[in-house]
């Protein structure tokens, strides 16, 4: 992912600060920096200099488009659902939701809600039959009425507007389900 930029601007200092770079100059950049490993104190600066900024729709587009169709390791996925447990929807998100879930068409997040209020936390696998490990509500592939979500976090990210099309898999089957027919095979 192209997200040099930080540093960048750190080693061109304030004058280059916010100019544009060429594509030559980017790609050189990219070049220099691939295979690199950085420092913990290094990732951490990085880390405080983003944060509380958000990606701008398009930026958010392409780390999208760049992560689907790649298939998770299972440490990578444990680590995501750690670091996302601790997250509590504010009252502001959760008033959003449960409107969103009560309209026709509910949207992505609203549709996955819709789910979990009606038919609560996946907790089996219906494909294999287990009751151990992390389950997640998966868009059946007989699903006609599939849409697109348009928010800026879920977009092109395919969902249905009905309880009925989601049924419950764990995260193996989920990607077993998903991998074969519409994603694209890692092949690297
Ligand atoms: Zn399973």
């Amino acid at each position: 992912m192209a997200h040099h930029w930080a540093e960048a601007g750190q080693r061109g200092g304030a004058a280059s600060r916010g100019k544009p770079k060429s594509a030559e100059h980017r790609r050189k950049i990219g070049e220099a920096h691939r295979g690199r490993t950085l420092s913990d104190d290094h990732r951490r600066k990085i880390s405080e200099a983003r944060k509380g900024q958000s990606l701008s729709a398009e930026h958010r587009a392409k780390v999208g488009d760049a992560f689907r169709g790649k298939t998770l390791t299972d440490e990578h996925r444990a680590k995501i659902s750690e670091a996302n447990k601790g997250k509590v929807r504010s009252p502001e998100q959760r008033a959003v939701l449960s409107t969103a879930m009560r309209r026709d068409d509910p949207g992505y997040d609203g549709a996955h809600a819709r789910v979990v209020h009606e038919k609560g936390l996946p907790s089996l696998c219906k494909q294999c039959g287990t009751v151990e490990g992390q389950f997640e509500w998966a868009l059946s592939h007989d699903a006609t009425d599939v849409r697109t979500g348009t928010s800026k976090r879920r977009l092109g990210q395919r969902y249905s507007p009905h309880v009925k099309d989601y049924v419950r898999l764990c995260v193996p089957c989920h990607r077993k389900y998903d991998g074969k027919p519409r994603r694209k095979k890692v092949t690297s």
